[in-house]
């Protein structure tokens, strides 16, 4: 178990594993497991549950943290996603050891549970439809109906799933169900699935199995034979509580605990796996990875950092009620991680052509520059300095309004790392009126950007060298819906309604400063003045550089798409 940073913000399923320790419960043991089921690519929900698992235990000496794949689903399951989630846990900075488990490794051992809960006259074969078996259950205030089956023999009951096994029966034909109570008020107990037949090949076990186990009955079993001791899940499973501790009982197995914490909900995304699948299969975006979902896999591509979603997830702490943790927050902890490690540099998203006229034909200067004013160990670079310049178009107005002070006619501004200078001329298209090029006068005394005079200027621009740049394309993200609640459908809505049509926008011909071709995939950066960027690991090539925007500074989002003309 790797130890990342200790968390010891005080919740209470921290409280109760204390407690437990305190009173020797589980000698003292911290065994917790991630129990995903491999039928999506993880997201941020999951990050959550991941960090609180692995966190937990590596809190405690010899605290362990199981990997488990909760496989009991064949049609929905993949090896694409089992691998997607191995790659994301161990990227998010956890180490599950030799510890790697699928429930399907234990259906033999299933199967030998739920042969003794028939034994123990505690399930039974039951031939109702799924359809019926619903109809059966009655309502929150209505008690449920026995089945007609309910009764049959231990030695029927044991023939008739011994054939269940063997193929003798249709899909969907029976089932086995536990023998609880019918008329409980907690719909879980009335007599719950426990096995139902589906001819459909398994990741793992192909062929070999037509009856697969249940949610309910699986996993408390799961947990018990791994030996975990705080079994932590959200709170939709906490009316399925009684469930597992009925199983456990009834077997008289080895017992964890089941404790229930409130999901994470994030505004302007959604978090449900059958949505975000239904983003990927309909083309709303680009991948399970698309910079713009909510998933690990994306928020990586997107060039979030795993510490940046480890603090994240310590901040907004753990709870027993659901609520909705604001974006921003998010945003926030990527910013502050990113401040920290990224070297800074310098692009131009809507380059405007500079010509210094008074600076020599031909020669070219290298400029020194800081690459991280927060941490000096990260050094300096040299930036290429020549005749011609792009700047931002949004830099520049001819007509400024009143609190524009970057670059106008008639105005001195400073160069980043550069020289101050002065507009002289504005160069226009002859049919369309757009400006193509400005013409400025430099002043040589203030090289690296000071004037010996202290004569002062109000602003300071990015740029870079029109002979030295990059092209590069620049990918802009904005949020993937418009609404902060987007799964709040009221009648006649779909959460697809409020897709952002702008939440992504290509921009092809930037101008990035020459030391960016060394960038390698995934490698982050602060574009100067613009915000915090990646190179794209999958669409980016040495030829051809493109870069994702990761978070913008503060909020220039608006400032950015102004200087595209929007
Ligand atoms: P499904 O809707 O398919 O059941 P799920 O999101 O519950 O999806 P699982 O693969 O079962 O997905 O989740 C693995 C673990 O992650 C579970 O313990 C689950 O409780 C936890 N988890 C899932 N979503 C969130 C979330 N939004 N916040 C915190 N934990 C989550
Ligand atoms: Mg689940």
């Amino acid at each position: 178990m790797s130890i990342i940073e200790r968390n010891t913000t005080p919740h209470f399923i921290r409280s109760i594993i204390e407690e437990d320790r305190a009173a020797n419960k589980y000698g003292a043991r911290v065994h917790t497991r991630f129990p995903p089921e491999p039928n999506g690519y993880l997201h941020i929900g999951h990050a959550k549950s991941i960090c609180l698992n692995f966190g937990l235990a590596g809190e405690y000496e010899g605290g362990l943290c199981n990997l488990r794949f909760d496989d009991t689903n064949p049609s929905k399951e993949d090896l694409e996603y089992v691998e997607s989630i191995k790659e994301d846990v161990r990227w998010l900075g956890f180490d599950w050891g030799d510890r790697l488990y699928y429930a399907s490794d234990y259906f033999e051992q299933l199967y030998q549970c739920a042969v003794q809960l028939i034994r123990l006259g505690a399930a039974y074969v039951c031939d109702l439809s799924p359809e019926e078996v619903r109809e059966n259950r009655g309502t929150l205030n209505a008690p449920g109906i026995d089945s007609p089956y309910r009764n049959r023999s231990v030695e029927e009951n044991l023939d008739l799933f011994e054939r269940m096994r063997s193929g003798a029966f249709e899909d969907g034909s029976r089932t086995l169900r536990a023998k609880i109570d019918m008329a409980s008020p907690n719909i879980n107990m009335r007599d719950p699935v426990m096995y139902r037949i589906l001819r459909a090949a398994h990741h793992r076990t192909g062929d070999s199995w037509c009856i697969y186990p249940m949610y309910d009955f699986t996993h408390c079993i799961s947990d018990s034979l791994e030996g975990i001791t705080h079994s932590i899940c959200t709170l939709e499973f906490e009316d399925h509580r009684p469930l597992y501790d009925w199983f456990l009982d009834a077997l008289t197995l080895y017992h964890p605990q089941q404790i229930e914490f409130a999901r994470l909900n994030l505004s302007y995304t959604v978090m449900s796996k059958r949505k975000l699948l239904e983003l990927v299969e309909q083309g709303h975006v680009s991948g399970w990875d698309d910079p713009r979902m909510p998933t690990i896999s994306g928020m990586r591509r997107r060039g979030y950092t795993p510490q940046a979603i480890r603090t994240f997830c310590e901040r907004i702490g753990v709870a027993k009620r659901n609520s909705t943790v604001d974006s921003a927050l998010l945003e926030h902890c990527v910013r502050e991680d990113l401040n920290r490690i990224t070297p800074r540099v310098m692009a131009v998203l809507n380059p405007l052509r500079v010509v210094i006229d008074n600076y020599p034909e031909h020669e070219e200067e290298h400029l020194d520059a800081i690459n991280n004013p927060e941490d000096a160990g990260m050094g300096t670079r040299t930036i290429p300095f020549s005749k011609v310049l792009y700047i931002e178009r949004d830099d520049f107005r001819e007509d400024p309004p009143k609190q524009f002070f970057r670059l106008a006619p008639g105005r001195e501004v400073r160069l980043r790392y550069a020289y101050y200078i002065t507009c002289e001329r504005v160069v226009k298209d002859d049919r369309t009126g757009e400006i193509v090029e400005l013409h400025c006068r430099y002043d040589p005394n203030t090289r690296g950007g000071d004037s010996p005079d202290r004569r002062k200027v109000k602003a300071t621009l990015h740029w870079v060298s029109e002979l030295h740049a990059l092209q590069a394309e620049v990918r802009l993200y904005d949020k993937l819906f418009t609404r902060a609640d987007v799964t709040a459908e009221k009648d006649g809505e779909d959460y697809r309604d409020f897709l952002n049509p702008d939440s992504l926008r290509i921009v092809s011909s930037c101008r990035v400063e020459p030391s960016l071709a060394a960038a390698r995939p995934g490698d982050r950066f602060q574009f100067e003045r613009l915000g915090y960027f990646c190179v794209d690991s999958k669409d980016s090539s040495a030829g051809k550089p493109v870069f994702n925007l990761t978070v913008n500074l503060r909020d220039t989002w608006a400032k950015i798409e102004k200087s595209l003309g929007s």
